[in-house]
């Protein structure tokens, strides 16, 4: 595609106002208008199908979520150093969806500030600084999380305290060994350089990795050996949480573990920025004794009427078993094709989280994967692509994504494939 002169004028601006840190997606980028379910709108009025959006989980601009919103903003937009009903009940509702001995929950704005807040109680309970991540995981912005997000690159550096481990491939080795062996191998390296360990910390299914999440069960001896170093166990459950995986709410609950603490955030407000910290009390007790929180925004009235709001849809629309029905034939329409079609390489999904890696004669190849993603969205299909070679197609669509969706999807990932062989 060609970018239109409006377009090209709003490039020009967003250098010269937002400065240049900021990145675009797509060689011809998207302008947007309107989003509606899975469906995204530009200016004149032409469609394109969402496959991408996990922030807009029960799909864009949901009326019940809408609803909710606008009815709290109108009646009371304010902070949780008042008594206020909304923000304990949401707490409850929430609470409910984990095991009982995760029995807190604080609100942040963002996940960045959930992890990072993590972060800090995990240095107060444990008295340790090490952080273990994987390779190329992403957990945030802040200062002190960007220290442990490789994903960032070269620019900015990781942290003298953090140590990074390989993402639990099952190609290179079953991951209920070699996972918890690289932790192990990344407590030793730490304490060889005088550190103890405070967190591990993992995308429960590695979203920026590039999507490893079987055979589940792998995160239980993890955790058991970063507990028994002394540290604890961070599910950063900001990309799977909230349904995507299909069988459970969280990425975790999957491998049949339990976190110290949980972060979360993109889906729960549906778009509305809310997110927070799940934990276990225990963690919070040396901390609590000695420091008080407060986040202005976080948990305020109205992000919490929105993530009720966004939880009533994703259980009465059942939204979760959608994602492991649709997703599951999903799959298959995935490996199908790549049975047709030599550049697409080994398939991976959970739920309505799906990759496929893309490959020249069986070799990571980031430059065709590229050109697969801008001719989808010359075919008004949004994805992206992910992972260390940046050659894994990262498929992640609002959880109302049906199975005609996901067929519209096949059939132009099948045209694209056909026009660039
Ligand atoms: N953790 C993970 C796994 C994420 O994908 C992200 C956002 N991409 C974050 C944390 C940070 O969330 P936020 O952008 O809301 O700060």
């Amino acid at each position: 595609g060609t970018l239109g002169p409006v377009e090209t004028a709003m490039v020009d601006r967003r250098q010269r106002l937002l400065g240049p840190a900021y990145r675009l997606f797509y060689e011809t980028p998207v302008h947007l208008l309107q989003g509606q379910g899975v469906w995204l709108h530009d200016p004149e009025g032409k469609a394109y199908l969402d496959t991408y959006n996990n922030v807009a989980s029960v799909g864009h601009c949901h009326p019940r979520v809408v609803a909710a919103m606008s009815e709290q903003a109108a009646r009371l937009a304010t902070h949780t150093r008042y008594l206020h009903d909304g923000v304990l009940a949401y707490a409850e509702r929430l609470l409910a969806h984990f095991p009982p001995d995760l029995a807190h929950v604080m609100f942040t704005c963002t996940g960045s500030e959930a992890n990072d807040l993590a972060l800090r109680l995990a240095r107060a309970a444990t008295g340790n600084t090490g952080i273990i991540v994987t390779a190329n995981a992403y957990h945030g912005v802040t200062a002190a999380v960007s220290e442990f997000s490789p994903s960032l690159g070269a620019g900015v550096p990781l942290g003298p305290h953090v140590r990074t481990i390989p993402a639990p491939d099952a190609r290179q080795g079953d991951p209920a060994i070699t996972f918890p062996a690289a932790v192990q191998a990344a407590i030793d390296d730490l304490a060889r350089h005088g550190i103890r360990p405070a967190l591990l910390v993992v995308d429960t299914v590695f979203s920026s990795d590039g999507l490893f999440t079987d055979p589940p069960g792998f995160l239980a001896p993890a955790a058991a050996a970063i507990r028994a170093a002394g540290g604890l166990f961070l599910a950063d459950e900001v990309q799977p949480g909230f349904g995507r995986t299909g069988s459970h709410m969280w990425g975790f609950a999957r491998h049949g573990v339990i976190p110290d603490m949980v972060s979360l955030g993109k889906p729960m407000g549906n778009g509305y920025p809310v997110a927070g910290l799940v934990l276990r009390p225990g963690v919070i007790a040396e901390f609590g004794a000695k420091a008080r929180y407060f986040n202005t925004f976080g948990g305020n009235a109205v992000a919490a009427a929105t993530a009720m709001a966004v939880l009533d849809v994703i259980e009465d629309e059942g939204l979760m078993q959608n994602a492991a029905r649709t997703g599951a034939a999903f799959r298959d329409g995935l490996q199908d094709l790549a049975r047709q079609h030599g550049p697409l390489g080994d398939v991976r999904a959970a739920g309505l989280f799906l990759a496929v890696d893309i490959v020249t004669d069986g070799q990571p190849d980031r430059t065709r994967a590229a050109r697969i993603v801008n001719a989808l969205r010359d075919e008004r299909i949004l994805i992206s692509a992910t992972g260390p070679q940046g050659h894994v197609l990262k498929i992640r669509p609002p959880l109302v994504f049906s199975a005609e969706n996901a067929a519209f999807f096949l059939d132009g990932l099948d045209r694209v494939l056909t026009r660039l062989a």
